[in-house]
C-alpha cells in the first residue's frame, strides 16, 4: 500500500473575510443541533440511558450543547467482553484494511472540517484558529498513525542462528482503554483512539465529561469510514464511576491517559495490582500536567521573546497542557518586558470564540473556583500587573477569567509551582541566564519549555540540560505539531510516550520472536 508522504494539514486564514463567513455560517448550522441526546455505544448497540452528563458552552454556561449518557461499571464489562470478541477478528485484518480506515476518517473531517470546527467553539470554548488547529491536529494523528502502521507492523529483520530461521514481529496487546481529557477532545480522543486501533487492537473510549459530544461525533467518523463494530466502544459518563472501573478490571489490557497528573498517577498505582483472574502486566502510557517555563534571557530579540511569551500563555485561556505559566527572565531585560508583554496581554480581546474573541472562558465552575483561589494567592507571592479578576456570574456571562499578569514571583511560589490551567502568567526575575537555568529545572514537571537567546552557547547549553520532554528555542513553547515534534513530558509530566512520535505505536504493541529449525 503506498500512501502520499505524510505531511502537516494546512490551517485556513480566518482573517480572511469569505473564510470568517464560512466559519460563521458552520457555526449557524451546528447551532440547530444543539440540546440533542446521545446513547453509549457498545458493539453494533446504541444504548439511550436516563442517567446523562450535560456539556454546557463554557462561555454560556445556560446553553446546553448535548446530554450524554452516563456508563456505569456494568456497561464497562459488556464493552470489555463485545471488544474482546471483535478483537478476534480485527487484529487478523489485513493491515491494509486497517490504515484505510484511518485514512478515510481524515479525509471525512478534511470535507467537514468548519463542522467540526464550530462544535469545538460551542463545546470547549476554542476561537476559529485554536478550533482550526485542532481540527487539522486529528487530521494529522489519522494520516500519521496509519504510516507509522505500515512501518512498523510487519516482519522484523533478525540474526539468524545456524540451522534456524529466526525473525520476529510485533503483534497488538489486546483490548485497551483510553481515557482523554476535554482540553483537546476530538485530536487527541481520536489519536489516542486510533493509534492502537491501526496497530489491532480494540478500545473502550472513556472521553472527559464536559467535552463528549465532540467525542460522540468522532465515533460516527469512524464508524462512517467502515470501522467495524465493537473495534471502538463509547463509554463517556464519569471518571470516578465508569473509567475507575476500566482501569480496575483485570481483562482490560493496557490503559492509555492524558489528563491531570494525580489521576493519572491514581491510575498508574492502581492498574499496577494484579487481580484475580488478571493473566498479564497492565501496560499504561500516561501524558499529565505541565508547568511550562520560558527563559528570556539579555541576548534575546525582545519583541519576538514577549509575543512568543503572550501566544503560550494565553492561548485558548492558558488550558494546553504545552502553555506557558513561568516566564523567567534575566533582570537587566526584566522592565522591558514586563511592559512588553503587559501592553500586548491589555490588547487581547476577551469574549465569546463564537465571535472570534482571542482569549475565552475557563472549561467550567470548578476551573474558575479554582482560577480565583490562585488569583487571590497571586496578590500574596507578586504584583498584578494586569487582569486579576474572575467572573462570578456564570449563568450570564460565562467562566471567565481575566488574562493575568503577575510579576515578581520567586522560583518556589505556588504560582510558579503549581499546574492552574488557566490565564495566569508568572514572571519571574533571574540575576542572570545561569540563575534562569536552575529556576527552569526547579518542578516536578517537564513537559514543553523554552529560550529566547540569541547567544549559540546558550542555546546548545540549554539543548542539553533544560529537562523537557518538548523544547523551543527562539519560538513559543505552545503549538506541536504531529510528526515534526513527537509530544510528551519527562518527570511527573507523564510516561513521554510521544504522541505524534514514530514510536508511538510500540506502546500498544508487544514483539513476538519466532525460531524455526530448518
Ligand atoms: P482530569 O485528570 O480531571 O480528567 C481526565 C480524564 O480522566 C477524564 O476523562 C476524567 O473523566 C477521567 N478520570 C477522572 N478520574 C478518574 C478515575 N478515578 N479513574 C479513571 N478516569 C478518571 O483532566 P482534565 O481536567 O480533563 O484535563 C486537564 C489536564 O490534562 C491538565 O492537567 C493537562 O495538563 C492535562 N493534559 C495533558 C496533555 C499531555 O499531552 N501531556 C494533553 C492535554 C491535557
Amino acid at each position: 500500500m503506498n500512501l502520499p508522504e505524510y505531511q502537516c494539514e494546512p490551517y485556513t486564514d480566518y482573517t480572511h473575510p469569505n473564510h470568517a463567513a464560512a466559519y460563521r455560517h458552520a457555526i449557524a448550522k451546528v447551532s440547530s443541533e444543539l440540546g440533542k441526546d446521545y446513547p453509549l455505544i457498545i458493539g453494533s448497540e446504541r444504548i439511550m440511558l436516563e442517567d446523562k452528563i450535560e456539556s454546557h458552552n463554557p462561555c454560556k454556561p445556560s446553553q446546553v450543547i448535548g446530554r450524554v449518557s452516563s456508563a456505569t461499571a456494568a456497561h464497562g464489562e459488556k464493552a470489555l467482553e463485545v471488544a474482546y470478541a471483535a478483537f478476534e477478528s480485527w487484529k487478523n485484518t489485513p493491515l491494509e484494511t486497517r490504515v484505510a480506515v484511518l485514512v478515510k476518517a481524515a479525509a471525512i473531517i478534511r470535507e467537514r472540517k468548519l463542522e467540526f470546527n464550530a462544535w469545538l467553539t460551542y463545546e470547549v470554548g476554542k476561537n476559529y484558529a485554536e478550533a482550526e488547529g485542532e481540527t487539522a491536529e486529528a487530521i494529522d494523528f489519522l494520516e500519521y498513525y496509519a504510516r507509522s502502521a505500515l512501518k512498523l507492523c510487519k516482519p522484523i529483520q533478525t540474526y539468524q542462528m545456524a540451522g534456524e530461521a529466526d525473525r520476529a514481529e510485533y503483534i497488538p496487546l489486546g483490548v485497551g482503554v483510553s481515557i482523554t481529557p476535554w482540553n483537546f477532545p476530538f485530536a487527541i480522543f481520536l489519536g489516542q483512539a486510533c493509534a492502537p486501533i491501526v496497530a489491532g487492537n480494540c478500545m473502550i473510549v472513556k472521553p472527559a465529561e464536559d467535552s463528549a459530544v465532540i467525542a460522540y461525533k468522532a465515533i460516527e467518523v469512524l464508524l462512517e469510514a467502515g470501522l467495524p463494530h465493537g473495534v471502538i466502544n463509547f463509554l463517556p459518563g464519569l471518571g470516578e464511576v465508569v473509567g475507575d472501573a476500566l482501569v480496575k478490571h483485570p481483562r482490560t489490557r493496557f490503559i492509555s491517559f492524558t489528563g491531570s497528573k494525580n489521576v493519572g498517577l491514581y491510575i498508574n498505582a492502581e492498574a499496577a495490582k494484579v487481580l484475580p483472574g488478571q493473566r498479564w502486566i497492565k501496560r499504561v502510557t500516561l501524558e499529565l500536567g505541565g508547568k511550562d517555563g520560558m527563559i528570556i534571557d539579555e541576548t534575546a530579540n525582545l519583541e519576538e521573546a514577549a509575543t512568543a511569551a503572550v501566544a503560550g500563555a494565553f492561548g485558548f485561556a492558558g488550558q494546553k497542557c504545552s502553555a506557558l505559566s513561568r516566564l523567567i527572565v534575566v533582570e537587566s531585560v526584566y522592565p522591558e518586558i514586563l511592559e512588553k508583554v503587559t501592553s500586548k496581554v491589555k490588547a487581547l480581546t476577551i469574549g465569546d470564540p463564537l465571535e472570534n474573541k482571542y482569549v475565552n472562558a475557563v472549561i467550567n465552575m470548578e476551573s474558575l473556583e479554582k482560577s480565583k483561589k490562585y488569583l487571590e494567592i497571586a496578590k500574596t507571592e507578586g504584583r498584578v500587573l494586569t487582569g486579576g479578576t474572575a467572573s462570578s456570574d456564570p449563568q450570564n456571562e460565562g467562566y471567565f477569567v481575566q488574562p493575568t499578569v503577575v510579576a515578581d514571583v520567586k522560583p518556589d511560589d505556588k504560582l510558579a509551582q503549581d499546574e492552574i490551567f488557566s490565564p495566569i502568567l508568572a514572571v519571574i526575575p533571574v540575576k542572570d541566564f545561569a540563575t534562569a537555568m536552575e529556576v527552569m529545572n526547579n518542578t516536578e514537571y517537564g513537559l514543553t519549555g523554552g529560550l529566547f537567546s540569541s547567544d549559540l552557547s546558550r542555546l546548545e547549553f540549554a539543548e542539553r540540560e533544560l529537562h523537557v520532554g518538548n523544547l523551543y528555542l527562539n519560538r513559543k513553547i505552545t503549538g506541536a505539531m504531529v510528526g515534526c515534534h513527537p509530544f510528551g513530558g519527562f518527570n511527573l509530566s507523564g510516561t513521554d510516550s510521544k504522541a505524534g512520535g514514530p514510536d508511538y505505536l510500540l506502546h500498544f504493541m508487544q514483539m513476538k520472536s519466532i525460531a524455526r529449525k530448518i
